[in-house]
């Protein structure tokens, strides 16, 4: 039988990897891909002897990069090195007081008791059910399709899905468990990463509590790119061919079945079609309109996860006493996240994040220097996206932090690039310049989310983090995965 073609459309994570998962199971595969580098939101730049990461800074859920690999017959450790960094980060609370997070558990939950008495325990019990929400969400749930409900009616899922807390919200969880308000933020934190407000996340997810502090924040000697190096490294050995700056311009279809792809390099044919890059935009921009599945109502009513405000920033000395990761969490969130999401709007004292990878890995600024990414979370789709307004912020959050490390920062900048919703258009086609895709509320979950496999265009699948599993790196290797297995099931039935 001849081999069977495929193209997939964007090179980041889950188009690496639904392309090497087909190229393993005998596909050609062609990724194509607009940008002039692979990685899409994982990218990295050099300048001035920085290298700065453009996207991803934390490195959590080691297995599931270890199982992509091992999928492959490798290991991360032939491609990086990985270290588990201590404190996994710091947190400036309400009061400006800095809270280090230890990686050992013992000094945690030491850490907890400082803040409540008894509630040591309380963690331990909050992880324990934690640690089966990930072994039964990680290992089973994220790997659906999401195509039907009947995927989740086997008995084991559906017992577990009863222990899940999928109709509880995260905050009631957190607050059930713990008292302190200081605690419970440090609890609601990771769910910032999936785009949503803690009362409209579901207590599913506080399987990212145990993600971060049963199994820690990791770094990738080299920087987040070394993952995106790792992932072309094993696409290439599996045959895929990876076309760079060529962008897809619309999606052939004849007979109701998706044949190539137009691009400003000519045409590409294929058995099979992945949409790997912004959903909405291979849906709206590259079919006509009988083909697409969503009306833009539907779009319209999707609630997105974050954009943001980035800078990239060399300082010309090291700043003392920083760490790798540092959450400014030293004004009232309440204000922020409704200027995120109920009142859309320029943030008026924001919250803020700073990694300063050069903390950890000398190979990401010059000797002496220290390399620093700030990211403040907006709302996406705003307005007023222009140097002035970034700069403004670019101040408040140089004034915080050099109020809390005591020291000068802003004379000592010698390189600056900010990057904010109208690059994540530009470069990315972002719908309304999102950053981290959709939302993960209990409406936008599962077969909730946009198909993986297209309703209208038959041979067109999607992945990445705008269908399932969501966003965050974990989830695109995992999407990819998904999709791939989805297209080599429909190839035995069809
Ligand atoms: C600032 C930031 C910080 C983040 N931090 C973390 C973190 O710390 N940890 C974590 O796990 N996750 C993090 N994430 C989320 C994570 O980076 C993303 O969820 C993930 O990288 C998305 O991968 P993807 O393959 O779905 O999409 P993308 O990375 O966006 O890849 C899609 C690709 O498709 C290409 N493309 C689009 N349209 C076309 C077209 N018409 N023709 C050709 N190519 C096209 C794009 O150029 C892009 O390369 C962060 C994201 C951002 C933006």
């Amino acid at each position: 039988m001849a081999s069977k073609s495929a193209i997939v459309i964007g090179s980041g994570v889950a188009g690496l990897s639904t392309a090497s998962y087909l190229g393993q199971n005998g596909y050609e595969v062609t990724i194509i891909e607009k940008n002039s580098q692979a990685g899409g939101r994982a990218r990295q730049f050099s300048q001035d002897g920085f290298v700065f990461d453009m996207g991803p800074s934390w490195y959590w859920m080691p297995d599931v990069f270890e199982k992509f690999y091992a999928d492959f017959g490798h290991k991360a450790s032939d491609f990086y090195e990985l270290k588990r960094l201590d404190p996994s980060y710091r947190v400036y609370d309400k009061q400006g007081k800095a809270v280090d997070i230890p990686a050992d558990m013992e000094q945690l939950e030491a850490l907890f008791e400082k803040y409540e008495k008894g509630s040591s325990l309380k963690l331990r019990q909050f992880l324990k059910e934690a640690a089966y929400k990930y072994e039964v969400g990680i290992n089973d749930l994220v790997y659906k399709p999401g195509l039907s409900l009947l995927e989740f009616a086997d008995l084991r899922l559906l017992k577990g899905l009863l222990k899940m807390d999928v109709l509880t919200s995260m905050r009631s969880h957190v607050q059930s468990f713990i008292k302190d308000p200081i605690l419970q933020e440090l609890l609601e934190f990771p769910i910032l990463f999936l785009g949503a407000l803690p009362e409209n996340t579901p207590a599913l997810y506080s399987l990212m509590n145990y993600a971060d502090m049963s199994l820690g924040t990791w770094y990738p000697m080299g920087g987040m790119f070394k993952i995106v190096e790792a992932f072309v490294a094993i696409a290439k050995e599996q045959g895929v061919k990876i076309e760079l700056e060529t962008e897809a311009k619309s999606i052939i279809i004849e007979n109701g079945k998706a044949v190539g792809v137009e691009t400003n390099k000519g045409k590409f044919l294929a058995d099979v079609i992945i949409g790997a890059g912004d959903y909405h935009h291979i849906e709206t921009k590259l079919l006509e309109p009988a083909y697409q599945q969503y009306s833009k109502s539907y779009w319209d009513s999707r609630k997105m996860a974050p954009s943001c405000l980035l800078f990239y920033i060399g300082l010309n000395k090291k700043l003392k006493g920083m760490k790798h990761h540092t959450l400014f969490f030293d004004t009232d969130f309440g204000v922020h996240s409704g200027e995120i999401y109920t009142n859309p709007q320029w943030p008026s004292k924001p919250l803020f994040y700073t990694s300063a990878p050069s903390v950890t890995d000398p190979s990401v600024a010059p000797e002496g220097k220290e390399n620093l990414f700030l990211l403040i979370p907006v709302a996406p789709g705003l307005g007023g996206d222009v140097e002035s307004t970034r700069e403004k912020y670019l101040d408040m959050m140089l004034e915080r932090m050099e109020e809390k490390l005591g020291e000068k920062i802003k004379e000592h900048i010698i390189y600056k690039r900010s990057y904010s919703i109208s690059n994540f258009i530009d470069d990315y086609h972002a719908f309304k310049g999102n950053a981290y895709g959709l939302a993960n509320t209990l409406s936008q979950t599962a077969i909730l989310k946009p198909r993986l496999r297209s309703k209208k265009v038959k041979s067109l699948y999607f992945s990445g983090q705008l269908t399932v599993p969501g966003p965050g790196v974990p989830p695109g290797i995992i999407s990819g995965k998904v999709c791939a297995l989805q297209i080599l099931k429909d190839a035995k039935t069809n």
